[in-house]
C-alpha cells in the first residue's frame, strides 16, 4: 500500500483506530459503478442518488482516465458533488459509494471508494456488507506490518490483496476474500499498468451466501453495477441479473463480462437479508429475484390475517417505509387506507442540543399527524419494525394528543432481538427493546392498546422463494461470529 488519496488524515486515522477499530462495525451501505462510456462517473452520480437511502453520511466516486479522479465528502449525494467536481471524474471506469454508520467514525478518512496503490495497479472499492472478522484480521495484518488510515472493516481487504503475493489481481482478490467473514457486495475499479497509460477494469463480487443484493445491467454498450435495479430506472439501463452468491464478474473495456466462481467449495444455501424486504430496499427495486413492493404489501396482507384489529376506522403508515405494508393491510382487512402522518423530507441530519426536550423535537420535525383525519377515530397503525421503541414511542404520544382515540399497533416484522452482523444498523442486545422487555411491556411502554408482530413463518412465507438471513429476528446467525470483547449481549456464535 503505497499511496493514498490526498485528503487522508493520517494522525487522525490513527487515533481514531486506536480508541475504537471497527466502532462502524454497523454499516448501511450503497454502491453503484459503471464501465465503458466517457460518462461513467456522471452515471454513477445519478445512479448513486436512487441509493441515497442506503446511506446518508457520506458519499464518493472514483474514476479513471490516464490519470486517477477521486471525490468523496460528507452529507448527501447532490451536496457532495458539484458542477466542479464532477467534471474532473474523467474516464470511462468509474464506482461510487453512499455510506451511513452511525457511531464514533463519522469521519471523512473512511469515506469510500477507498483507493490504494497495489501490485496489480491503483485499486479502488465500494463495499456493502460487513466483515465479520475483520477486528482479528486488522490485527494480524497490524502486526505484520500494515498501517492502516481508515477505521473500515473495507481496508482489511486491500491490505489482504496487496500482501497476498498472487500473480494477478483476479487470484489476489479471490484469496484475499477466501480468508474474511461475513457479509460484503463489493465493487472493486483497478486501472491496470499497460502501455495505454492504464485503462479501468470493473469487477463486481458478491459474498457466497449472497446476504446483499448487487445487480448488473446494460446500458448501450456500457455495463452497470448497482445495490438495487431503482438504480438502472434512472439511467435507462436494463436489468440483466443478479450476480449470484459467490461470484466474482469482471467486466473489462470493450468486452463482454466474465464470471468467475469465488470459491471451489461454495455454501448449499444463500442467506439473502430478509430486512431488505421489510425496511431496507426500496419498494421500486426487484432484489433476490422478487418485488420489493410485492413483497411488502404481501407482509402488510398476511399481518391482516394473522393480526387483525377488531372496530377500527381506518389504516395508518408510518411513512415512508411502512405505506407499503399498510396498502396491504388495508387491502386484506377492508379497511381504509388513510394518511396520517405527513413526513418531511427536508430534514436530514439535525445538530440539536442534546436534552430531552431538544430530542423531542427531532422526531416532530420529521413527523406531523393530521389532526383533522384522526380526532376520535380507532386506528390501525403500521410500522415496519421496532428497533429501540424510541421512535414509535413519540409518535403514539403525536397521535394521542391528536385526539386518535385507540391505537392498535401492528409490525409487518417479527420482534427484532439481535444485532445485525451483515451489514445492517442494529443497536447491540441491550439497546433493542424486544430482547429486553416482553411485548406486552413493550405495549405499555409504547402507550397502545394493542400490539402485534408479524409471526416467523409469516415471514418467510411472504417472502417466497429463498433462503434468508433471519438473524436480527431468531438469533440463527448463518455465519461464525467471533466474539467481540466487551460487546454486550452478544449472541453465541452460530454456524
Ligand atoms: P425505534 O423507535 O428505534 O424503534 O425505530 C423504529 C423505526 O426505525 C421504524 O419506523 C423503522 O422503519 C425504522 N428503522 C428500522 N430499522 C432501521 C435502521 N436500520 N436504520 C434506521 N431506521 C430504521
Amino acid at each position: 500500500m503505497n499511496r493514498y488519496p490526498k485528503d487522508f488524515k493520517l494522525n487522525e486515522a490513527i487515533e481514531l483506530s486506536k480508541e475504537s477499530p471497527f466502532s462502524d462495525l454497523h454499516e448501511e451501505c450503497g454502491v453503484c459503478g459503471v464501465i465503458g462510456t466517457d460518462e461513467a462517473a456522471h452515471l454513477v452520480y445519478l445512479g448513486l442518488t436512487t441509493l441515497q437511502h442506503r446511506g446518508q453520511e457520506s458519499a464518493g466516486i472514483v474514476s479513471f482516465d490516464g490519470r486517477t479522479n477521486r471525490h468523496v465528502g460528507m452529507g448527501l449525494v447532490a451536496d457532495v458533488f458539484r458542477k466542479e467536481n464532477l467534471v474532473t471524474l474523467n474516464g470511462n471506469c468509474a464506482i461510487g459509494h453512499v455510506r451511513y454508520s452511525t457511531t464514533g467514525s463519522s469521519s471523512i478518512i473512511n469515506a469510500q471508494p477507498l483507493l490504494a496503490g497495489t501490485p496489480y495497479g491503483e485499486l479502488a472499492v465500494a463495499h456493502n456488507g460487513n466483515f465479520t472478522n475483520a477486528q482479528e484480521m486488522r490485527k494480524k495484518l497490524e502486526q505484520s506490518g500494515s498501517i492502516f488510515q481508515t477505521t473500515t472493516d473495507t481496508e482489511v481487504i486491500m491490505h489482504l490483496i496487496a500482501k497476498s503475493g498472487e500473480k494477478n489481481l483476479i487470484a489476489a482478490i479471490r484469496s484475499a476474500l477466501a480468508k474474511v467473514e461475513g457479509a460484503y457486495s463489493l465493487l472493486f475499479a483497478v486501472k491496470s499498468k499497460n502501455k495505454h497509460g492504464g485503462e479501468g477494469t470493473l469487477i463486481g463480487v458478491r459474498d457466497p451466501l449472497g446476504f446483499r443484493p448487487l445487480v448488473l445491467g446494460k446500458l448501450n454498450k456500457s455495463w452497470v453495477f448497482a445495490s438495487e435495479t431503482c438504480a438502472f430506472d434512472l439511467l435507462g439501463a436494463s436489468s440483466v441479473r443478479e450476480v449470484a452468491p459467490g461470484e466474482m464478474v469482471i467486466i473489462e473495456k470493450g468486452k463482454e463480462p466474465r464470471s468467475l466462481p469465488l470459491t471451489d467449495r461454495m455454501p448449499k444455501k444463500s442467506a439473502f437479508c430478509i430486512f431488505e424486504f421489510i425496511y431496507f430496499a426500496r419498494p421500486d427495486s426487484k432484489i433476490y429475484g422478487h418485488s420489493v413492493y410485492e413483497i411488502r404489501r404481501e407482509l402488510g396482507r398476511q399481518l391482516a390475517r394473522e393480526a387483525p384489529a377488531q372496530q377500527v376506522d381506518c389504516v395508518i403508515a408510518v411513512p415512508d417505509s411502512s405505506v407499503v405494508a399498510a396498502i396491504g393491510y388495508a387491502e386484506e382487512s377492508g379497511l381504509p387506507f388513510e394518511v396520517g402522518f405527513i413526513r418531511s423530507h427536508y430534514v436530514g441530519r439535525t445538530f440539536i442540543e442534546p436534552s430531552q426536550h431538544m430530542r423531542d423535537f427531532r422526531v416532530k420535525m420529521k413527523y406531523n399527524p393530521i389532526k383533522e383525519n384522526l380526532a376520535g377515530k380507532s386506528i390501525v397503525l403500521i410500522d415496519d419494525s421496532i428497533v429501540r421503541g424510541t421512535t414509535s414511542r413519540k409518535l403514539v404520544r403525536m397521535l394521542l394528543a391528536a385526539g386518535v382515540k385507540e391505537i392498535h399497533m401492528r409490525i409487518s416484522s417479527p420482534p427484532i432481538t439481535g444485532p445485525c452482523h451483515y451489514g445492517i444498523d442494529t443497536p447491540n442486545k441491550d439497546e433493542l427493546i424486544a430482547a429486553q422487555k416482553s411485548i406486552n411491556e413493550i405495549r405499555k411502554y409504547l402507550g397502545v392498546t394493542t400490539l402485534r408482530y408479524m409471526s416467523m413463518e409469516g415471514l418467510l412465507k411472504s417472502a417466497k422463494s429463498g433462503n434468508y438471513c433471519t438473524g436480527c429476528f431468531s438469533g440463527n446467525y448463518p455465519t461464525r461470529l467471533p466474539a467481540r470483547k466487551g460487546a454486550k449481549g452478544e449472541i453465541a456464535l452460530k454456524c
